[in-house]
């Protein structure tokens, strides 16, 4: 391996290292409330993590489990009630919900001011303009890992491959906000691997297991992988060949230890910036 690694558990220890000494001097400890519908085990997982990770920096926080039957009414009602709490600053409604239930409109019931996730229209629209509420969490999660290397996207072609809601578009406005040259590329892309080749920083978050190969990397390329996937064996793999990739590029993050980590440090970060930023 000739690739350096990007360490996303030791750089996310050190943000939230400096959040609990932060959130000390805090008049009002920070709250943050997540809802989950149904009984999706990674979903349990991820909802655990995250409220292990609050403990941790000494943020509260409250665990909403409700059944698989809820219904959007029951839903909005719950998300009505901890917008008006005093003791919630941010909400998290955990995805997928069940297929039943309207995300949509379940998302934009979360008030603004709590939407910690940055997934509601507005908060959405104040990205593109350049003016975030919130950051994005994975995206905002990846641009720290870039900073804390010392990778200046400035000027750099930097490509991101997938285009959702949550991850590949928000990637994409951050890059451009700090200035790199940025392509998006999807399902429909033709070149796929010419495109790729030509990024000095590739982001890759697809949901297909190992897909970029090495010869899909320009060398000296700084690649992220995104991606969380379970392999045959049942092994947690990225969307990036780790083993072909890591003899071209020049920095590399895991999987996991890399973008994982720094999501849910992007959510506490954004948790403290709800309470910084509350209207009285
Ligand atoms: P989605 O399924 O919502 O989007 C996948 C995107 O990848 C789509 O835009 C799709 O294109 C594109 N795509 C799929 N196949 C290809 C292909 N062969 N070539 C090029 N583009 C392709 O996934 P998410 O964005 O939600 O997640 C992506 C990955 O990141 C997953 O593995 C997920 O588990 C992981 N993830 C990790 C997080 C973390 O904290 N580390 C947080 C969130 C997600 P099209 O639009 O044309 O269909």
């Amino acid at each position: 391996m000739t690739a350096k690694l990007i360490d996303g558990k030791a750089i996310s220890a050190l943000i939230r290292a400096d959040l609990k000494a932060e959130i000390k001097t805090m008049v009002a400890t920070p709250g943050l409330a997540v809802v989950m519908v149904g009984d999706n085990a990674a979903s349990k997982v991820y909802v655990r993590n995250k409220q292990k990770a609050c403990s941790e920096v000494g943020m509260y926080s409250e665990i909403h489990m409700l059944p698989a039957e809820t219904t959007d009414k029951e839903l909005i009602l719950l998300i009505k009630n901890l917008n008006s709490n005093e003791r919630i600053h941010g909400i998290l409604v955990q995805l997928p919900l069940p297929a039943h239930l309207n995300e949509e409109l379940v998302i934009a019931n979360i008030s603004p001011d709590k939407d910690v996730d940055a997934f509601h229209a507005e908060n959405v629209g104040k990205i593109m303009i350049g003016k975030p509420n919130f950051m994005p969490c994975t995206p905002a999660g990846v641009m720290s890992l870039l900073k804390h290397t010392g990778i200046d996207v400035a000027g750099l072609e930097c490509v991101v491959v997938g285009r959702s809601n949550i991850v590949g578009k928000p990637m994409a406005m951050l890059l451009l906000a700090s200035n790199g040259t940025v392509t998006i590329c999807h399902s429909k892309t033709k070149n796929l691997a010419e495109v790729c080749r030509r990024a000095d920083v590739l982001v890759v978050a697809i949901g297909k297991a190992e897909f970029i190969t090495g010869d899909m990397v320009k060398p000296g390329a700084v690649v992220i992988d995104v991606g969380m996937n379970r392999s045959a064996e049942g092994k947690l793999v990225g969307d990036v060949d780790f083993d072909s990739v890591s003899q071209v590029a020049s920095h590399i993050t895991p999987v996991p230890g890399g973008v994982g980590p720094m999501t849910i440090t992007s959510l506490l970060c954004n948790t403290v910036t709800a309470v910084k930023s509350k209207k009285t």
